[in-house]
C-alpha cells in the first residue's frame, strides 16, 4: 500500500534522484519550496504520522506497521515540517488535552497549515525555567496574560504557541504553574525578531501585554503547568539533537558529506591532517545518525524518547560544533574576512559555523543535559535547590 502510494503521490524527480544518488541527489533537485507546497499530500496520506488515530490526521497503524511504511518511505528523505508543533505540541496534546483541543489543533497541525512554537524561556527563566514570572489571572471563562518571554524559536512565521505561565506566586515554583495555547494574532501578543550573529533571524522576543486566552485553551488542570512541561520537553530535546521529527540529521550548517566535498573542491583532501580529521568526523557524524534513526523508528512506532533524548542532545550538539568549525577552518583566511555586503557574502561555512554555537545552548544546555543524565539514568543524588519549598513570591529573583 506505502509502495503503491510513494509510486502515485511522490514526484517522478524525488523518485529518480533517490534511485540515483539517495539523499544527496534528493537535495539536488528539490527545494524547500517545492517540498512545503507538495507537503499536504503527504500529510493528507496519514503517513506524517502513521500510528495517530485517523481522527487526528494518521492511520492508526500499529507500531510495526509504521516501521515497515517508515522503511518504505526513508529512500525520499520525507522530513516532518512543523517539527515543534510534533515533537512537543502533540506529546502534550495528547498527554493532558482534551478531545476537543486534539480534534481543533491536531489536523492542522500535522498538514503544517498551522505552525507551532513554545513560549517557555524568559530573561529570568532559562535552565531553571520554573521561576519564570509570566503571569495568568482568571477572569471569568477566560485568563488574561501578562509578561516577557524570550528566544522563541520561529515565533515570527507561527500561528500559535505553547505558553507556560504562572497562575499562582505563593506556592513553591513548579507547583503554581499552568500551560495554556496563545492565539499568537491576538491582540496584546508583540512579537519581535532577534538575530543571530550570523545574521539570520530564526527566534524572537515575545511580550503579552493583557492577552485574553479563553479557559478552553488551557492545557491540563491550572497548577500542572510543570508535569504538562516535562511531557514536552523530551521531545523538544530529541528534535533539537536532530532525532526528532523534522528529519533533519544536522543542527544549523553542512553534514559530513558536503565537509567532504568541499575539501575535494578546495584541494585539501590529499593533506593528511585534513583526512584524518575528516575521516573521525565523518565516521562519529554515520553513527550518530543511525543512532538518531533508531531514536526516530522509536517515535514514529508511537514510542517515547524519554531521559535518554538527552544523550543524543549532548553529542550532536558538540560534534555539530566541531563538524562546522571544521567546514570553516577548510576555507582558510576566506573565512576571516570577505566583501561586502558583509551578511549576503557571508561563506555558508561560516554561517554554519556561527549558528552552531547555539547549538549546546538552545533545547536546555548541554550542563543542564547532564544533570538530567546524571539523575534520571545514571541515578545520581537530585542537585541541591535551597529554594524549592518556598513559595515563589519569597525566592530572590534578578
Ligand atoms: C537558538 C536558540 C533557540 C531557542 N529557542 C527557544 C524556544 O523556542 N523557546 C524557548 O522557550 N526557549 C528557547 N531558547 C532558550 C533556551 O532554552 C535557553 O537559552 C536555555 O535553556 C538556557 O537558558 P538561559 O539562556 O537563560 O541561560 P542560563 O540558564 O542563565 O544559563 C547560563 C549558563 O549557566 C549554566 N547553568 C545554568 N544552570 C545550571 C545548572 N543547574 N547546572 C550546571 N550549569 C548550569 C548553563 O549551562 C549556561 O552555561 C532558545 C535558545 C537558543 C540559543
Amino acid at each position: 500500500m506505502v509502495e503503491a502510494w510513494v509510486v502515485g503521490h511522490v514526484p517522478q524527480a524525488w523518485r529518480d534522484a533517490a534511485a540515483r544518488g539517495g539523499r544527496a541527489a534528493i537535495r539536488d533537485v528539490r527545494t524547500r519550496a517545492d517540498y512545503e507546497a507538495w507537503y499536504p499530500v503527504f500529510a493528507d496520506s496519514g503517513l506524517v504520522v502513521a500510528t495517530w488515530p485517523v481522527d487526528y490526521g494518521g492511520l492508526d497503524l500499529t507500531p510495526d506497521q509504521a516501521r515497515v511504511a517508515e522503511a518504505v518511505l526513508a529512500p525520499f528523505n520525507l522530513g516532518r515540517l512543523n517539527p515543534l508543533g510534533l515533537s512537543a505540541v502533540a506529546p502534550a496534546l495528547f498527554a493532558y488535552g482534551t478531545e476537543e483541543q486534539r480534534l481543533r489543533f491536531l489536523p492542522p497541525l500535522v498538514r503544517n497549515q498551522e505552525k507551532w512554537c513554545q513560549l517557555l524561556s524568559e530573561p529570568g527563566a532559562g535552565s531553571d525555567l520554573a521561576s519564570l514570572a509570566t503571569s495568568a489571572l482568571r477572569d471569568g471563562d477566560a485568563w488574561v496574560l501578562n509578561g516577557q518571554k524570550v528566544w522563541t524559536t520561529w515565533a515570527h512565521i507561527s500561528d500559535f504557541a505553547l505558553c507556560l505561565t504562572r497562575t499562582d506566586p505563593t506556592v513553591p515554583k513548579r507547583k503554581g504553574l499552568t500551560y495554556f495555547i496563545v492565539d499568537l494574532h491576538a491582540p496584546g501578543v508583540d512579537v519581535r525578531p532577534l538575530r543571530h550573529m550570523g545574521g539570520e533571524v530564526d527566534f524572537n522576543e515575545v511580550f503579552l501585554d493583557d492577552v485574553h486566552v479563553p479557559d478552553e485553551h488551557r492545557i491540563g488542570p491550572v497548577g500542572e503547568g510543570w508535569r504538562v512541561a516535562t511531557a514536552t520537553l523530551a521531545g523538544e530535546r530529541q528534535m533539537v539533537s536532530g532525532a526528532g521529527s523534522g528529519g533533519v540529521d544536522r543542527i544549523g550548517g553542512a553534514g559530513a558529506d558536503r565537509l567532504l566535498r568541499r575539501a575535494t573542491e578546495l584541494g585539501h583532501s590529499d593533506d593528511p591532517l585534513v583526512r584524518q580529521a575528516l575521516t573521525a568526523l565523518y565516521s562519529e557524524e554515520r553513527i550518530r545518525s543511525w543512532t538518531n534513526e533508531r531514536v526516530r523508528a522509536t517515535v514514529r512506532a508511537g514510542g517515547t524518547p524519554g531521559p535518554a533524548a538527552s544523550i543524543g542532545k549532548v553529542h550532536g550538539a558538540a560534534l555539530n560544533q566541531r563538524l562546522q568549525l571544521a567546514a570553516a577552518e577548510l576555507l582558510g583566511m576566506a573565512s576571516t574576512a570577505w566583501p561586502e555586503p558583509w551578511l549576503d557574502a557571508m561563506p555558508y561555512e561560516v554561517r554554519g559555523m556561527l549558528r552552531s554555537r547555539a547549538n549546546t545552548i538552545e533545547g536546555g544546555t548541554s550542563e543542564v543535559n547532564k544533570n538530567i543524565l546524571g539523575e534520571k539514568v545514571l541515578g545520581l543524588p537530585r542537585e541541591p535547590d535551597p529554594w524549592r519549598d518556598l513559595p515563589w513570591e519569597d525566592v530572590p529573583r534578578s
